[in-house]
């Protein structure tokens, strides 16, 4: 495997109903059996860091099986949740001997604020082997600054924001919902929209640059190879592999004018020297 950067999306399921949610959410559950599971993760390389998201990857049936296996195969990874009660309990169930790194979202539309409290002070409660590696707080208007001050106060991890992106119904309408909110002086302050690099053709390009090209046209992805080819891979909840995680590819080929993984990084919010004008 070439690739340097790996996503499994496990399950479509969400016990969440975001406005914002980019995914379908098929109710049918994986029913892959254990071995099946280890099968397909030893084919991983377990020195990259493979990232789970879903829909909600606690609700996956047998998310206990694929942390012991990460476990027995030093698979490097990451497991994103939305810490509702359901995904609590799945990870106050796991052994003391498993280690397991999770990726808090907050989702401000789905919890209360006292809620919020509440699953916070039971993620602290939990055993050093459940390793709380970030928080992202989807930012949406001023009360997702609330939900930033609560979460810092429980000090469990790096926090960050990530703008909600409206992914409405074609191919490229997050995009332009995404350059509005560029524009906005929450977002940009909040965010510059710094862009990694990216090697196209044995080229290495300045991420922002090429963001502003594809923006003008002057480079135009629509009709051209996916920029990551083999450097991405997302594996679908039956261990298909798609290099373009939103679908927007056939035959190899990008089918938009822009990518939206590379617009993806974002800095993180400090609130004491930030003055943010509403
Ligand atoms: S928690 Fe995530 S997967 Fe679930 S509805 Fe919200 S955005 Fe979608
Ligand atoms: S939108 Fe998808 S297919 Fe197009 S360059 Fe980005 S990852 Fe590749």
């Amino acid at each position: 495997m070439n690739e340097t950067r790996l996503d499994w999306k496990i399950l479509d399921k969400c016990n969440y109903t975001c406005e914002y949610c980019p995914w379908k959410h098929d109710i049918k559950l994986p029913s892959q059996t254990k071995e099946e599971l280890r099968s397909f993760i030893s084919s991983l390389d377990s020195d990259i860091e493979i990232y789970l998201f879903g829909g909600e990857p606690f609700l996956h049936p047998r998310i206990l099986d694929i942390i012991e296996i990460f476990n027995d195969q030093s698979q490097i990874h990451q497991i994103q949740t939305n810490f509702s009660n359901i995904a609590i309990k799945r990870l106050e169930e796991i052994p003391s001997h498993h280690r397991v790194h999770i990726a808090l979202t907050v989702h401000q539309t789905q919890i209360s604020i006292d809620k919020l409290k509440a699953q916070l002070q039971r993620l602290k409660n939990l055993p050093p082997n459940i390793i709380i590696d970030d928080v992202v707080i989807m930012y949406m208007d001023k009360n997702s600054f609330e939900y930033y001050k609560v979460t810092k106060s429980f000090d469990i991890a790096e926090i960050e924001f990530h703008p909600v992106i409206n992914m409405g119904e074609d191919n490229n309408s997050y995009i332009d919902d995404y350059i509005d909110k560029s524009k906005s002086p929450v977002y940009s302050h909040l965010y510059n929209f710094k862009r990694p690099s990216i090697e196209i053709e044995g080229v290495m390009h300045d991420g922002n640059e090429l963001w502003r090209d594809m923006e003008r046209g002057t480079y135009p992805l629509k009709g051209k190879e996916c920029l990551y080819k083999g450097d991405y891979a997302c594996y679908t909840p039956s261990f298909e592999k798609m290099n373009c995680p939103l679908g927007n590819m056939e035959n190899n080929i990008c089918t938009v004018d822009l990518c939206p993984l590379i617009c993806g990084s974002y800095d993180n919010y400090e609130d004491e020297d930030t003055q943010i004008q509403f």
